[in-house]
């Protein structure tokens, strides 16, 4: 399949790698919008929030698990925004889920 972020998490493509593990992958943005901004991906391809199941859940939740240890790492203390585009409207460009997660700067107007 030709897919960015499998190739990326299998190491294909390189990435500005931060956390890596059997499940997961964590790299820096290639077009970063705060001064931290880094993806979170599961190894294996589920193309968007809408793929979510009981199948395969459980390696979201090893990512939010990932997120809060580099948040630590990273010493995010003054919090961060954790975000998954999924689809058109949202503005999804990469279709293999990933979580976004954007720091260093007070995101004061709420979109939510
Ligand atoms: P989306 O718009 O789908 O929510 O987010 C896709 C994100 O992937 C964008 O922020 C874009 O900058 C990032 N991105 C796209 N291609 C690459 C790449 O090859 N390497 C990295 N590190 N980020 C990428
Ligand atoms: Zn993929």
């Amino acid at each position: 399949m030709d897919c960015i972020f499998c190739k990326i998490a299998a190491g294909e493509i390189p990435s500005k790698a931060i956390y890596e593990d059997e499940l997961v992958k964590a790299f820096y943005d290639i077009n970063p919008c705060a001064p931290v901004h880094f993806l979170v991906v599961p190894k294996e391809h589920i193309a968007s929030i809408n793929e979510v199941n009981s199948e395969n859940s459980a390696v979201i939740s090893h990512i939010y698990e990932v997120i809060a240890q580099l948040a630590k790492q990273l010493k995010l203390d003054k919090g961060y925004r954790v975000i998954s585009n999924c689809g058109e409207d949202a503005g999804q460009t990469v279709f293999h889920i990933h979580f976004h997660v954007i720091a260093g700067v007070h995101m004061g107007e709420k979109l939510i």
